[in-house]
């Protein structure tokens, strides 16, 4: 097995055992993006690499490791990771892969980036995604999207792409997204990698670049639910400079994974089951049931009747929460400045550098909220998708609890209706692009944990080894250790996992 096959956790087991330095570790993570990420085919997962900056981190490490074992040095000691660049970095640029902030250098590094690096992982380099995590594509991004490994014709869905992207080609075996309507778990589906959303307020925010601060949460992508959950126990934790991190001790995700949860009650909502699916998800979707239903678990149909509000509400509220967020990009502050006239005020610099700074979808989004939040409209849409988003979450409330217990452990769907998409298939028409997130957008409106982990792959015409498709858990708030034992039965009866593209 090559250095770049390893899982996260076979490297560290590996780099721990000295059997490989984390210089080597490094060295095999930078060759296999050189080789796959640049150039007129290169999958163009990366917006910025550490080549320098990662192998000293690196000699670092196996000094410290040498001196003081690798235990010592942290959970994750020696193994390259990579990040979303909407998430600050000390060094580097962190771009949102927006024109606005290309320039721009974060003098401090968000908390889960930190919690890697204190735990021993080194930082390989910032990942593509949509501008400002607003798409599902990752071909708003301003620097060219991302390619799906599995099909580079076709996109690796989004916004994280890129992360997802790197960790399908094992350029890294784990790397950190952010997911504010699905943008961990759509492209995980697609790139056919585990992505974890966690419960709102799990991880720290501070660091990540706002999009829609009520939705977004910082997780993990992996090749199996064991390194997430690893990554999981990482990044998870109160933080004092995020006031909305719980203040709550997070079990062990690892310790629990291989244990069955016992009495397992799957809900399926109906709306997962309807014609909207690609024929072929949707038969993968019903094996999935199958495997679970022969593993004992109790399959139990649900209504979850607002699921198909979802996609209304979130593009309301999300916009809307980005209409502000953006405000603070005027041309003044933070990165691009335009060039005005003698003549030109002030307000003329801030739309010339807004207008210059900003792609077109993230104008659509700063209309969207504006129009949405202006008076006469607030109660009408705003308030409308709010009390939406309140019913949602007790629709949830509803499925996941009742008097005598829980009703369901988790909701199973598909992590999006169809595989992998063509590139550009759906980059004039928003509203398609939306509905990607049919099946993602609840869990953030409700604040409840998410995973999307391979459910299997399909043949579709120019994919040599098939595409993937991802199957969603939803669990309740805080839940995520469970959700993983839940994700990982399912993952023992498949070999999913150990399939890679062809690259
Ligand atoms: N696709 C959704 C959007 O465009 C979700 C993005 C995300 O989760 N960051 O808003």
């Amino acid at each position: 097995m090559e250095l770049h096959d390893h899982t996260l956790i076979q490297l560290r087991d590996a780099i721990a055992r000295r059997e490989v330095s984390s210089e080597e570790a490094i060295r095999a993570s930078l060759a296999r993006i050189d080789s796959l990420d640049t150039g007129e085919n290169g999958l163009n997962a990366f917006l910025e690499v550490f080549h320098d900056r990662a192998l000293d981190d690196a000699r670092a490490i196996d000094r410290r490791i040498a001196a003081e074992g690798a235990e010592a040095v942290g959970p994750l000691a020696g193994v390259p990771v990579a990040i979303k660049d909407n998430m600050c970095l000390d060094h580097g640029r962190t771009t949102c892969a927006s024109r606005i902030l290309e320039n721009y250098e974060s003098p401090y590094t968000a908390t889960a980036v930190q919690r890697l690096i204190d735990a021993g992982a080194v930082i390989v380099g910032k990942t593509n995604l949509d501008e400002f995590a607003m798409g599902s594509s990752t071909e708003h991004s301003a620097f060219g999207p991302t390619l799906n490994p599995w099909d580079r014709a076709r996109a690796p869905g989004g916004s994280s792409g890129g992360s997802a992207a790197a960790v399908a080609a094992r350029m890294v075996p784990g790397a950190l997204g952010s997911d504010t309507g699905g943008s961990i778990r759509q492209p995980a589906g697609l790139c056919g990698v585990v992505g974890v959303k966690p419960t709102y307020g799990r991880v720290s925010r501070y660091g990540l670049v706002a999009f829609a601060s009520s939705l977004d949460q910082i997780g993990p992508f992996a090749r199996n639910c064991a390194d997430a959950a690893l990554l999981m126990n990482v990044i998870t934790g109160h933080d004092p400079l995020d006031s909305t991190s719980v203040d709550f001790e997070a079990p062990d995700h690892l310790t629990e994974l291989e244990r069955p949860l016992e009495g397992l009650r799957l809900g399926v909502p109906r709306l997962a089951r309807s014609d909207q699916n690609h024929p072929e998800v949707a038969r993968i979707f019903e094996s999935a049931i199958e495997a679970y239903s022969g593993l004992g678990a109790e399959i139990v149909d649900i209504e979850l009747p607002l699921m198909k509000s979802g996609v209304a509400a979130y593009y309301i509220v999300a916009p809307a929460e980005a209409s502000s967020n953006l405000a603070r990009y005027d041309g003044v502050r933070y990165g691009r400045r335009a060039e005005i006239g003698p003549n030109d005020d002030l307000v003329a610099l801030y739309a010339r550098s807004r207008a210059e700074g900003f792609g077109s979808e993230v104008q659509r989004r700063i209309m969207l909220g504006t129009f949405a939040l202006s008076s006469g409209y607030y109660e009408a849409y705003y308030n409308t998708a709010l009390k939406t988003r309140r019913l949602i979450k007790n629709e949830f409330d509803a499925v996941f609890a009742d008097a005598s217990g829980p009703r369901v452990h988790a909701v199973l769907t598909p992590s999006s209706p169809e595989p992998a998409f063509k590139l550009g298939a759906k980059l004039d028409d928003p509203l398609a692009m939306y509905l990607e997130d049919i099946y993602t957008v609840t869990a953030n409106l409700a604040g409840v944990a998410g995973v999307s982990i391979p459910g299997g792959f399909v043949d579709l015409p120019g994919a040599p080894k098939g595409l993937p498709v991802g199957l969603q858990l939803l669990c309740p708030t805080f839940a995520e250790a469970s959700m993983l034992r839940i994700a990982r039965m399912f993952e023992k009866t498949g070999d999913w996992n150990s399939r890679a593209p062809e690259l």
